[in-house]
């Protein structure tokens, strides 16, 4: 087993087992497993934030009456298709409860009028109201080519997906554009993609969008927040809490916090591995 060697530039040099760069869920969760299964090795996490979560987080702010309460910032939903996350939280003894969507929403998409809906997702009929038969047939006709799109990707190796070298030289904006007649068409790739995958869809490989909805079960899977979309659970006091409560698990002395991993120096004949680490205690502004 090698052995790491922390040139923690500052302080003393350390040793460990293995050394997890990264104290969001994923690196938390490895560093738990790991302690799991091999109790006896000394596990180290290095992050170079001031806190855990990484790409979670979870704030206090001031609410009505004079109250607080937490809100999440980065990741927040989970969905009953993501049973590694469910199964995770299950363990911490951390709750969830259904996202509200009662209450109008407000959509503009293909006009420059925005209008509303009443539902968790707008229904056919409402789309039927609102638009074209034209801009419906955009639709109609593309929903079916996504969805055999979807299905045909092979998720263990995406590069097997039949014609998957086109697709991942296409952006979803591009692949809207050849499949779509209407401007319509076009705001609802760019809005389900920016809603769903947080990039513009000039931004993502229509390879990688196929792969993805695949990983979640559909396209719609993604969007809805009802039977197995995946935005229909929340975590009650925030996703925060997950990652302290696996800092907590595998021993907060045992996560360093504000150190960045610069280099990784292996020396092969010695089995070791030295890592260059800076310390950003001082360093302002990280969040
Ligand atoms: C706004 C937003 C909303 C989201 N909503 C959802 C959602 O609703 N549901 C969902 O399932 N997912 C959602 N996600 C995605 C989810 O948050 C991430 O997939 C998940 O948190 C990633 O965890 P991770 O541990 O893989 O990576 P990260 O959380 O990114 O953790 C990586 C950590 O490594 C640290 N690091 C990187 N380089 C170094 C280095 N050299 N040295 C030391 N540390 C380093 C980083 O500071 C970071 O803390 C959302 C993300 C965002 C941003």
């Amino acid at each position: 087993m090698p052995v790491t060697k922390i040139a923690a530039p500052l302080k003393s040099d350390e040793n460990c087992d293995i050394l997890i760069v990264g104290g969001g869920i994923a690196g938390l969760t490895t560093a738990r497993e790991i302690k799991r299964h091999e109790p006896n090795l000394k596990v180290l996490v290095i992050e170079a934030k001031n806190r855990v979560g990484g790409r979670t987080n979870t704030i206090e702010l001031k609410t009505a009456g004079n109250t607080t309460d937490k809100f999440d910032l980065g990741g927040q939903w989970v969905g009953i298709t993501q049973t590694y996350i469910l199964n995770t939280l299950k363990e911490l003894n951390l709750e969830t409860y259904e996202q509200y969507t009662d209450g109008k929403k407000w959509l503009q998409m293909g006009h420059d009028k925005p209008w509303t809906y009443e539902g968790s997702l707008p229904t056919a009929t409402d789309f039927y109201n609102q638009y074209s038969a034209f801009e419906m047939a955009d639709i109609m006709r593309a929903y079916p080519i996504i969805k055999k799109l979807v299905d045909s990707v092979d998720l263990k190796n995406p590069m097997n997906t039949p014609n998957a070298k086109q697709l991942d030289a296409l952006t979803v904006e591009e692949w809207a554009r050849q499949n779509g007649q209407t401007r319509f068409f076009q705001d609802l790739c760019e809005g389900s993609t920016m809603v769903a995958y947080g990039v513009r869809a000039m931004s993502m490989s229509m390879l990688y969008y196929l792969y993805y909805a695949k990983a979640a079960g559909s396209v719609d899977n993604l969007l809805e927040t009802t039977d197995t979309g995946a935005q229909r659970f929340r975590v009650k006091g925030g996703t925060l809490q997950i990652s302290q409560k696996l800092a907590h698990a595998i021993g907060n002395e045992n996560v360093r916090l504000n150190r960045a991993l610069l280099q990784l120096h292996m020396n092969e004949s010695a089995g070791t591995v030295t890592a260059v680490i800076q310390d950003l205690t001082n360093l302002k502004n990280v969040s």
